[in-house]
C-alpha cells in the first residue's frame, strides 16, 4: 500500500486488483506499432502484457485531511454483473480488508467522490447484503457531479449503454438511501479539496484538486489511463465519449501540472502510481517522477 503526505493531507492508495484490459492498439485507436516500439523504453515492466495488452491497476485513494476522510473512486466492487466485461463480473476481492489495513473502516468515510460514473470507479459504492445493493459506507455522503449523473440517468433506457448495469447497482441505491449529493463541477469538499471539470472521457468527468500548505496535487481519474499517454499525450481512448475534447483537456491538464511541483494521482497507473510530470527537452511528452 502506497502512502504519502501532501502538505497536511495523508494520502493512501488502496488497490483492488491489477488486470490486463485490452490490446493497446484497440484502446488507443491512433497508436501504431512503431509508436509503441519507440515508447517501450519509457514504459516500465508490468504495464504491457507480452501481447501488448495494457495492464491497469484499479485503485482508490483515501485522503485524510485532518477533518474528513475522503475516498476517491471506488473501483469495480464485488458480486457485480458486468455482461460486457466478463473478467470483472462477480469479483470477490479483499478490497475492504485492504482498506481497513490502510486505517479506514467503512464507517470512517465521510465523503465518497467518484471522478465519473463508469463501472470501474463506482463499484464499492455499494455491496450486496441479503440480496440487495446497499451503500458500503454507512456514514458517507456520496458526491457526484450533477452533469455526470444526469447524463447516465438519461441513458438508463438505452439497451446499448453498457454502463447502465453499474448505474443500477452502484448509483441508484445511493439515491434511494438519500446518501447521494449532486454538486456543481467546482464544488469544494473541504478546505483545499475541490472539483474541477475535465470533460471528454465522460460528459461530466471531474478532477479532484488538492492543496495543503505549499503542496498541491490532482486526482485525475480517467483523464490519463496509461503510461504510454505520458509519451504521447494526444492519445485518446476508445473509452472516451468525446475523443477530441478528451485530447484537448488532457494535454492542457498535463501542460499545466508539468514542472510545477504538483503530484498527479491517476486512477489506473500501476505502482508507482502517483508522481509529477517533467517536460522533455526538445520533444513532446513527459517523464514520470514517482512521488514515493
Ligand atoms: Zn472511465
Amino acid at each position: 500500500m502506497d502512502q504519502m503526505q501532501l502538505g497536511g493531507f495523508e494520502i493512501t492508495r488502496v488497490e483492488e486488483l491489477n488486470a490486463p484490459l485490452t490490446s493497446a492498439f484497440q484502446f488507443f485507436p491512433d497508436l501504431t506499432k512503431d509508436m509503441l516500439d519507440a515508447a517501450r523504453p519509457e514504459i516500465p515492466n508490468g504495464h504491457l502484457s507480452d501481447s501488448d495488452e495494457i495492464i491497469l491497476s484499479f485503485h482508490s485513494y483515501v485522503v485524510k485531511t485532518g477533518r474528513y476522510t475522503i475516498l476517491v473512486d471506488t473501483c469495480c466492487g464485488n458480486d457485480k454483473e458486468r455482461p460486457s466485461r466478463p473478467a470483472f463480473s462477480h469479483l470477490n476481492s479483499n478490497y475492504l480488508g485492504t482498506l481497513a489495513a490502510a486505517g479506514c473502516r467503512p464507517e470512517d468515510v465521510d465523503f465518497v467522490m467518484c471522478t465519473h460514473l463508469h463501472w470501474d470507479h463506482i463499484g464499492w459504492n455499494t455491496q450486496l447484503v441479503d440480496g440487495e445493493w446497499v451503500p458500503t459506507f454507512p456514514n458517507a455522503k456520496y458526491i457526484m457531479a450533477r452533469r455526470e449523473y444526469e447524463h447516465w440517468d438519461r441513458l438508463m433506457q438505452d439497451p446499448d449503454n453498457m454502463h447502465r448495469f453499474g448505474f443500477q447497482d452502484s448509483v441508484q441505491p445511493l439515491m434511494r438511501a438519500e446518501q447521494a449529493v449532486l454538486v456543481e463541477d467546482d464544488h469544494e469538499i473541504d478546505n483545499g479539496v475541490w472539483l474541477e471539470p475535465c470533460h471528454g472521457h465522460s460528459p461530466g468527468h471531474v478532477v479532484v484538486n488538492l492543496a495543503s500548505d505549499d503542496a498541491k496535487g490532482a486526482m485525475t481519474g480517467d483523464v490519463i489511463h496509461h503510461r504510454v499517454q505520458l509519451v504521447y499525450p494526444k492519445l485518446s481512448t476508445i473509452a472516451d465519449s468525446d475523443q477530441s475534447l478528451s485530447r484537448r483537456n488532457r494535454t492542457a491538464l498535463m501542460e499545466r501540472h508539468a514542472d510545477s511541483g504538483s503530484i498527479l494521482f491517476p486512477a489506473h497507473f500501476r505502482a508507482p502510481s502517483f508522481g509529477s510530470l517533467r517536460s522533455k527537452i526538445g520533444k513532446d511528452g513527459y517523464d514520470f517522477v514517482p512521488a514515493i
